[in-house]
């Protein structure tokens, strides 16, 4: 059997998420609410079987469908590009595994978390309830065009690389609001993008490189 989190005694455990959080911080994360959001959520839930001893590193990891947990110091820059306010609604494009979410139901009033495979939304969705996340709403459906009829959103944040910001989420974006997005090839090196929407416009910032997995139009397969 391969030995996860769970089976490891209190002391290594602790010892491994202190580590955590020293990286978060080491990494950037400075942001307090993040920091605090990011301690309460225990990333080991989030990563299955063989990869679950890794839950604590700073590294993506696989998971089901074929696609990747984010790298957590990623998770906690986005988060903190993304200025949460305790009575937004956020949505999230990419549910994964619902860590990123988790992270998110900490910070915001309501999250909204798409994925275009039923089945990371359905895994998800059980472990939001286990953990009694009752402020996040799991959805399948292909999020490149957003989410009309809970639009607008003071957030936004894409955790799949785009070519260009997709049109639909910019326009469900409310005025003040800041979407976080990895834009790039999907095959390349992408720049992680902040865009605030402004009374008149979308005001651009680039704020680092970093690798996502594709966004991908129509629901997938499992
Ligand atoms: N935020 C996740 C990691 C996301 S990985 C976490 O915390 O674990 C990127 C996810 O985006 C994948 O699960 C993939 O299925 C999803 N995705 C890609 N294209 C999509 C689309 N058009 N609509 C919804 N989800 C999409």
């Amino acid at each position: 059997m391969t030995q996860g989190p769970e089976d490891l005694p209190a002391s290594e455990l602790a010892e491994r998420k202190m580590r955590f959080l020293f990286a978060l911080r080491s990494r950037g994360v400075t942001d307090a609410r993040v920091l605090t959001a990011m301690e309460r959520i225990d990333r080991g839930l989030f990563v299955r079987n063989v990869f679950a001893d890794r839950a604590y590193e700073d590294m993506p990891l696989p998971i089901a469908c074929g696609q990747t947990i984010s790298q957590p110091s990623v998770v906690g820059l986005m988060t903190q590009a993304l200025q949460v306010s305790p009575r937004d609604t956020v949505l999230e494009i990419g549910t994964g595994s619902g860590y990123q979410a988790a992270i998110l139901s900490q910070l915001a009033r309501r999250v909204y978390t798409v994925d275009r495979y039923r089945r990371l939304v359905r895994e998800a969705a059980e472990l939001f309830r286990q953990l009694d996340l009752v402020n996040i709403t799991p959805i399948t459906a292909d999020g490149s065009h957003g989410l009309p009829d809970q639009a607008p959103f003071d957030r936004i944040i894409v955790t799949a690389a785009a070519e260009d910001p997709p049109g639909p989420l910019l326009e469900q974006l409310k005025p003040g609001g800041i979407m976080v997005v990895p834009v790039g090839q999907s095959d390349a090196v992408q720049a992680l993008i902040k865009v605030t929407r402004t009374q008149s416009g979308f005001d651009y910032e680039e704020l680092r490189p970093v690798r996502f997995v594709p966004l991908v139009e129509g629901l997938g397969s499992e």
